[in-house]
């Protein structure tokens, strides 16, 4: 994975233009991935940053660390030591992550610590599980991974509001947490996977609280997105319900657009007239967010990711972040942030962000613009997988989940109209951000 020093004010300007190409994707602050720590010995370092809040996780009674890890991928197991050293004691996890080596890496972390002071979440899927004993079946290869007798917390991923109530998920709860193998139930989700068939994250979220069975939520809230999340919060701190925030940094990673352009026509590949004055209008945007870069003194995209983190933690009905630690690097960082406020000039900062490059992020759990779409491309969805590739290192993993889709994939998208966009509030780029996902996310 790229390493990002020494950037220059253009190289930051690009590097902000991919919140843009990365749909949302991390806008990293340095080294960030696996293979940028192979050079580093195990039991690098402790960082010396230490976790300075702890906030009540709803009705659970837990105290989670406000900077928690969410492990989308797998992270090396030293650098999960290095965050539990360093304070962080919420994981976020499922049992696919990874080929359930997500799992692993976190059973392999906690091995020796006293088990009651880590709170970990994970999430199983029940498509095709036909009854309690076929998901106990699941729950046990999950424990066993994780080298552990119990979850704190097992997540449904419901499709649609009324999903809340998937009787097969509440009957194997009820033997779980009889049988000491889960303590607590909570629901995730960032909006329908396909097109029209599924409801809003915020319907979901909602109809979790309203059941009152559910005592945590993972769901999206960034200061590019707060609408959703606001409403979702305001009903969970009624409700006593603990919250945990995904993708609570919209902003890209470096992703070199041109290059990626100049190799789909070197490969051949259809790039009309259509296509490059839409890259014109996006290269002229960045252009005139420049005196945006000046202003701030900016210098590394990184000074934005720590203002885009503290915006979600200055929330106090928040209760953790789940973010992504894959150096010892984002130990020191990520932790660094722990109860940090929101100062007014970052506030400034965001909105200035939002201001002039806000229209290159596609909002996770959104989807309004699919409608529109005569193909049935899931925007939403590739735009995630995209992210996924980009901005947490997951090239195969994302890969495959584009090659998985079975509906149209945004191939569609390079001798299309672009009727998605006028559907967009937030004037996304859809259809060159989508040509460009397609063309990483095939590698052609
Ligand atoms: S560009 Fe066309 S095919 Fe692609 S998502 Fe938009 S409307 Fe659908
Ligand atoms: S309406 Fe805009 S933000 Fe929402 S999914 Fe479509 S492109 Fe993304």
């Amino acid at each position: 994975m790229r390493e990002r020093k020494g950037m220059d004010r253009r190289g930051f300007i690009r590097a902000s233009a991919a919140g843009l190409a990365g749909a949302g994707a991390t806008l990293a602050a340095g080294p960030v991935s696996a293979a940028a720590t192979a050079g580093q010995a195990p039991g690098a370092p402790a960082a010396a940053a230490k976790v300075k809040s702890y906030r009540p996780l709803g009705r659970t009674g837990f105290k989670v660390s406000d900077i928690g890890i969410g492990t989308s991928q797998t992270f090396p197991t030293e650098v999960l030591k290095a965050a539990l050293d360093a304070g962080v004691n919420y994981f976020d996890t499922g049992d696919g992550y990874g080929r359930g080596q997500a799992e692993r890496s976190i059973g392999e972390a906690i091995k020796g610590r006293d088990r009651k002071s880590v709170f970990i979440t994970t999430k199983i899927r029940f498509d095709g599980l036909a009854d309690t004993a076929a998901v106990a079946a699941k729950l046990d290869q999950s424990l066993e991974r994780l080298q552990t007798g119990y979850v704190d917390c097992l997540m449904l991923g419901p499709s649609t509001a009324a999903g809340v109530k998937n009787e097969l998920y509440h009957q194997a709860m009820a033997e779980f947490k009889k049988a000491g193998k889960v303590l607590f139930g909570g629901v995730a989700s960032h909006g329908p996977r396909v097109p029209g068939q599924g409801d809003p994250m915020e319907d979901i979220m909602l109809a979790a609280i309203e059941d009152g069975r559910f005592d945590v939520l993972l769901f999206v809230y960034n200061f590019l997105q707060k609408e959703p999340g606001e409403k979702i919060l305001a009903a969970a701190a009624k409700a006593n319900v603990g919250t945990t925030i995904m993708k609570s940094n919209p902003l890209g990673r470096y992703y070199d657009m041109k290059n990626r352009m100049a190799q789909m026509a070197k490969d051949g590949q259809p790039v009309d007239d259509r296509m490059r004055g839409a890259m014109a209008q996006m290269e002229e945007q960045i252009r005139q967010a420049e005196p945006f870069i000046r202003q701030h003194g900016l210098k590394t995209p990184a000074e934005i990711k720590a203002a885009a983190l503290k915006f979600v933690l200055a929330d106090r009905r928040v209760n953790t972040l789940n973010l992504a630690f894959n150096t010892f690097d984002d130990v020191q960082s990520l932790v660094g942030l722990s109860s940090a406020g929101l100062s007014g000039g970052e506030k400034g900062l965001l909105e200035a962000y939002e201001r002039h490059l806000g229209s290159f992020y596609c909002r996770h759990a959104c989807g309004r613009c699919e409608a529109d779409c005569p193909n049935g491309v899931p925007v939403n969805t590739i735009m995630r997988f995209n992210h996924y590739f980009e901005a947490q290192g997951s090239e195969k993993y994302a890969m495959g989940e584009y090659a998985a889709l079975e509906t149209a994939r945004a191939d569609a998208c390079r001798t299309c109209g672009g009727f998605c966009e006028k559907g967009c509030p937030y004037g996304v780029p859809v259809r060159t951000l989508l040509c460009l996902a397609h063309s990483q996310l095939t590698m052609c």
